[in-house]
């Protein structure tokens, strides 16, 4: 894929179908994004999704149906609405920085009496499309969250290196909805791995862009935080010793990503004071 004049052209060579919507905001801050912003839909069609973006206060530059198809609704250089109140590093207010993906998926489930799992409609998601995992916002809580498909899962790969190409957005700057509005929203949730979808859009490890590692250094350890002030309850405490990617080091907040083996990175603001190089 391919992009030409702030349009996604597919492996065909052919721009892929536009349906437009009036809920768009005029011109991105600078003219081009500098975040890729994931998503879920929620729903289960790409055909709900872009009803709604047509008729609700909300929309996407791209909707990622299950078998890989890929519809635009805003050009990449417009404001599309799907982040909402939102931070990242210093920046605030994403949707006038960022290009939304928002792929065709349930997210959270939650199990009948009977034991099926079910979305937020009641639509009944069979055995084998659901992955048991907890959300980095809230470890230790189990739930069922719907799959993501492989054709998904390579369109929305290769749209995202088109995009990140395009563009020149860095690894740290492809981030979930979770990562930007931790108060308010989960997706794309646990089943979208966003650390792997990171290393495969650009093409190398993980290691190769998270190198400025930091140790907390605390007897007590060190709370993570969903904003970079004492607003919220932390999310967790880190122990004293543990390992975390600095992200963005704008003031006495810094953003960081706990360092884990094979799991999803969980990010949050810590106070600097008990940061030191590792
Ligand atoms: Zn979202």
């Amino acid at each position: 894929m391919k992009i030409s004049n702030h349009r996604l052209v597919g492996a065909d060579n052919r721009m892929v179908p536009f349906v437009s919507t009036s809920n768009q905001g005029g011109g991105l801050s600078g003219g081009a994004p500098r975040f890729l912003v994931i998503h879920y839909t929620a729903g289960g069609t790409a055909q709900g999704a872009i009803n709604t973006f047509r008729d609700a206060p909300v929309s996407a530059h791209l909707v990622v149906d299950h078998d890989g198809a890929i519809t635009q609704m805003v050009r990449f250089n417009e404001v599309a609405w799907h982040a909402g109140e939102s931070g990242w590093k210093n920046v605030k207010g994403l949707n006038s920085h960022s290009v939304g993906i928002e792929i065709v998926n349930w997210g959270k489930l939650s199990q009948t009496a009977a034991g099926s799992w079910v979305s937020w409609t009641g639509q009944v998601v069979p055995d084998t499309r659901v992955v048991l995992d907890s959300h980095k916002h809230f470890p230790g809580a189990t739930h069922g969250w719907e799959v993501f498909d492989a054709p998904q899962m390579e369109a929305t790969i290769a749209a995202a290196r088109a995009i990140v190409q395009e563009y020149d957005i860095q690894p740290w700057d492809v981030v979930g909805h979770d990562d930007i509005s931790p108060i308010r929203k989960i997706d794309p949730g646990p089943a979208f791995d966003i650390d792997a979808f990171r290393a495969v859009v650009f093409g190398r490890s993980e290691d190769a862009w998270s190198d400025v590692l930091y140790k907390v250094r605390s007897d007590s350890g060190l709370n993570l935080r969903r904003t970079p002030d004492l607003a919220h309850d932390p999310i967790k405490n880190l122990a004293d010793g543990t390992t975390v990617h600095v992200i963005e080091q704008p003031g006495t907040w810094w953003l960081v990503a706990e360092v884990l083996d094979g799991d999803d990175d969980v990010t949050g603001y810590c106070h600097s004071r008990w940061l030191q190089p590792a």
